[in-house]
This record gives C-alpha cells, sequence and structure tokens, in this order.
C-alpha cells in the first residue's frame, strides 16, 4: 500500500468562537492509502489544544508511511495501528486519519459500509446537536433561528461574562429546543455551581467541560452537587483517561481526532460504558470525510455532535445525512461511503 496526503484549508460559515478561541479557517490534512486500486480516505483535524498543526501531522505522517508501505493488507489494522503508535507516538490526529483511511479501504475491499463491518445498527444512530458558537446575541438569535427546523438539538458555547444573556437569547428564539451547553473549561468550580443553576431553570440537558480538564476534585464535586449531567471533553483524550473520570463526570465527549480515530474511539466506548459513564461522539470543524468516521460509530453513541461539516462554509465531500438532525448511514456504500462533492 501507499500512503499520501494533502493540506487543505477550510473555511467556517461564521468564525467558530469558544470561550479560549475563535477560528475562521482551519487546516485540514486529507490523507489517502491506495492498495490493489482502491483509494481509503481518512481527513487529520490537528486541535492547538493539544499541541497540532497541519506541519506536526505532516512530519508524523512522513514517519508512519513506511508502516503502510511496507503491508498490502489494510484489514490487518490492529496491528498496522500499533505500529504507526511507535513510528509517531501521541500523534493523535495523523493517526485518526491514517486508520479512518484503512478501515475505508478495507470496507471497500469487502464491499460493505463500516457501521455493517462493525456490526452496528444504522437505525440506531442519535440525533445530532448543531452548535452555535459565541457572538452578539442578535447574531446569536439569528444563527439560532437558522437552524429552527433542522437541528432540534443544540450546543450552546459559553464562557464568557455574557453568558446568562446569551443564554436566554438562545431560549427565546428556541422556545422548544434541546439544549445543550459548552463552556470548554472557561469557568471556576464556584461558578459552574452558579451558572448550572441557573441553566437547569432554563430547561437546559446537560453540561460540558464546565472547567478545566485537570481539576478532577472541582469536577468531582460539581457531579455530587451541580442539578445538571455532566460530560467531560477535554479532560478525556485517549483510553487511559476514561475510567480516571469514572466517578468525577456522568459522560464522556469522544472525539476521533483527539482520541486516534475509530478503533481508540470504540475501545473508550466499551471502557466508559464498563465505567458507568454516557458517551457522546464529538468531532472538530471539519469536512464530512472525517465526520463519517464518527458517524458509523454513532449507533454505539448515546449522543452526537456531529455538526462539523455543517459549519463549513462548504463542505467539500459528500457523507452522511442529517434528517432533523438525526444521522443517516447509507445502506451500501462501501467504506465511509464519502465522495468528493461536485465542483
Ligand atoms: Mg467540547
Amino acid at each position: 500500500m501507499d500512503l499520501t496526503w494533502e493540506v487543505v484549508e477550510l473555511e467556517a460559515e461564521h468564525p467558530f468562537r469558544i470561550s479560549r478561541s475563535t477560528e475562521t479557517r482551519v487546516e485540514r490534512v486529507w490523507v489517502r492509502v491506495e492498495g490493489d486500486g482502491l483509494e481509503g480516505w481518512g481527513e487529520a483535524d490537528p486541535s492547538d489544544r493539544y499541541g497540532e498543526t497541519a506541519g506536526t501531522v505532516e512530519r508524523a505522517l512522513d514517519a508512519m508511511r513506511s508502516v503502510i508501505r511496507r503491508e498490502s493488507d489494510p484489514g490487518l489494522i490492529e496491528r498496522l495501528e500499533r505500529e504507526l503508535r511507535i513510528q509517531a507516538p501521541g500523534e493523535a490526529a495523523a493517526l485518526s486519519a491514517v486508520v479512518s483511511a484503512l478501515c475505508d479501504l478495507a470496507g471497500k475491499r469487502m464491499g460493505v459500509p463500516l457501521w455493517r463491518l462493525w456490526g452496528l445498527d444504522p437505525a440506531a444512530a442519535p440525533v445530532s446537536s448543531f452548535t452555535i458558537g459565541i457572538d452578539e446575541p442578535g447574531v446569536v438569535a439569528e444563527k439560532v433561528r437558522a437552524a429552527r427546523g433542522r437541528w432540534p438539538i443544540l450546543k450552546v458555547k459559553l464562557g464568557t461574562d455574557r453568558d446568562r444573556e446569551l443564554m436566554e437569547t438562545v431560549r427565546r428564539a428556541a422556545p422548544d429546543a434541546v439544549l445543550r451547553v459548552d463552556a470548554n473549561e472557561a469557568w471556576s468550580p464556584g461558578e459552574a455551581l452558579d451558572r448550572m443553576a441557573f441553566l437547569a431553570e432554563l430547561g437546559v440537558e446537560l453540561v460540558e467541560q464546565p472547567i478545566p480538564a485537570d481539576d478532577l476534585e472541582g469536577l468531582r464535586h460539581l457531579r455530587e452537587n451541580a442539578p445538571l449531567p455532566l460530560i467531560l471533553d477535554e479532560s478525556v483524550v485517549d483510553l487511559a483517561d476514561v475510567p480516571q473520570v469514572a466517578d468525577a463526570a456522568h459522560g464522556i465527549n469522544i472525539k476521533l481526532g483527539k482520541c486516534g480515530g475509530p478503533r481508540e474511539a470504540l475501545r473508550m466506548i466499551h471502557a466508559a460504558r464498563a465505567s458507568g459513564l454516557r458517551v457522546m461522539l464529538g468531532c472538530f470543524l471539519s469536512s464530512s470525510l472525517a465526520i463519517a468516521a464518527a458517524a458509523h460509530l454513532s449507533p454505539l453513541a448515546d449522543y452526537a455532535d456531529l455538526d462539523g461539516a455543517a459549519l463549513l462554509a462548504d463542505d467539500p465531500f459528500r457523507g452522511p445525512r442529517f434528517e432533523r438532525g438525526r444521522i443517516v448511514l447509507d445502506p451500501e456504500a462501501p467504506g465511509l461511503g464519502v465522495s468528493r462533492a461536485a465542483g
């Protein structure tokens, strides 16, 4: 097999602001594994939060190439993944792209979609939330109204001194929507208790990562005392982190680009269940190529936040569809079931 890649730039439809950063354009790396006349694809979504850039991804792919070149069978993913990790340790975004591409290629060789290869029921795929980034209240209200009818669940980004005003704006513009909140580590434990009481009054369903990732003591206190379920994202990067947070949360947000791909995500889902934790599948700002890899696992999740491609000005791939937010997996398309969009 051979491994090639290209760095591309994706543009957000609206500047994507969360408590610590704003993204307007992001660099992504499209990875291709070729063998026997077929191609498997994957996307690397490097994250600042974990010290990654397109440059670190390219260096990792360069190191991984020899592993792919000396093997001809994409189905030997367990061994390939172990060797890829040895060549480029800690490079989750690059690993996720290569493992996704191997899964895509293996599925195409067998002529079956990944959900079928993994024995999952597409009818069990959850409804995804759609994210409302931080913005001026007027813009937030406009974004919420634009999502009406298409996305019945909204994930609202908070973590500024205007949290209350923004949440009231969202609730007014979407009286019937299911609302989730993500503070991306912005609050102190005291602020989190205060905010969560108010959010519970507004009928919010759950809160994600209210306080800094490593404050497990604060998180345990919140889990005991806050009125809403607590989902951890930044606190849980990969499999080893899952048991550490079993008593500090009600659930975890698993992202392929954060953990190293769909197979590590699957291990995390099982570990979460063993630890009594709920599972959310999330994503970064990304094309449908990255979203597809997570979407095929989504029948195992309680919650999905797979709106990364819906937040783009232009999605360069056609992948899983969303019907009023519900993830629709193609019954036939082999592998990831993704193709380049026309034009
Ligand atoms: Mg999050």
